[in-house]
């Protein structure tokens, strides 16, 4: 059993350039909530941890934001999932606090906050703020290639300060955390892991869409 921290917006929902700002403008990823009922019902612990500068900039209030995280968890928990909290940064980059991530701040709230184990935790998201936040808390990175994964591995792969692994999409993610691959990575050099978890994707090439196809083609160059 781990603690798995799951990044919101292009991980869990669709990512929107201007913020989702009601529960109307959010849209479920496909198999989104289904993987962390997965999750759930292997016995980790979920905690989601999202920036939402949106607040700081008056697109969103607070009340909006609860409301539309109230209603994400009730959806969640019609397929099995249970998200013991939702953190989010209100804050602006500007306005320097250490929520925002990449730091880690949510998740050592979270952490002294539930009590978690962060031993073999993992964080989960669509952009290498996600995985430098995860890197600074000392746990597990894994890049999902929804929302803005594809363009964040393309231009900002440079940025991680340390190894992490990639998948296709949160179902993906789950199931190699449930086969307990993201573990593998003690000794593993950056390149080797990002390797290794991209070889893993091949197996998935049937099965999965167009997307998995042109990245392992890609990869091949
Ligand atoms: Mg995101
Ligand atoms: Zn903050």
């Amino acid at each position: 059993m781990s603690t798995i921290f799951i990044d919101r917006d292009g991980v869990i929902n669709e990512n929107r350039s201007d913020y989702v700002k009601n529960w109307s403008e959010f849209r479920f990823l496909p198999d989104a909530c289904e993987a962390i009922g997965k999750l759930t019902q292997a016995g980790h612990r979920i905690v989601i941890c999202t920036n939402q500068a949106g607040i700081a900039r008056g697109s969103i209030s607070v009340e909006t934001v609860e409301d539309i995280h109230q209603r994400m968890l009730a959806d969640i928990a019609k397929v099995g999932g249970r998200v013991e909290k939702v953190y989010y940064c209100p804050h602006s980059k500007d306005e320097h606090c250490f929520c925002r991530k990449p730091h880690p701040g949510m998740l050592f709230r979270a952490r002294d906050e539930l009590g978690l184990d962060m031993r073999n935790a993992v964080f989960i998201g669509d952009s290498i703020t996600d995985v430098r936040a995860a890197l600074a808390a000392s746990i597990r990175p894994i890049l999902v290639l929804t929302g803005l994964g594809v363009e964040q591995l393309r231009d900002h792969y440079h940025e991680a300060n340390g190894p992490f692994l990639i998948t296709l999409n949160l179902k993906h993610a789950v199931e190699v955390i449930l086969q307990g691959l993201h573990l593998r990575s003690e000794a593993q050099h950056a390149l080797g892991y990002t390797y290794s978890s991209l070889f893993n994707i091949s197996r998935y090439i049937d099965t999965e869409t167009m997307l998995s196809r042109q990245l392992v083609l890609s990869t091949e160059l």
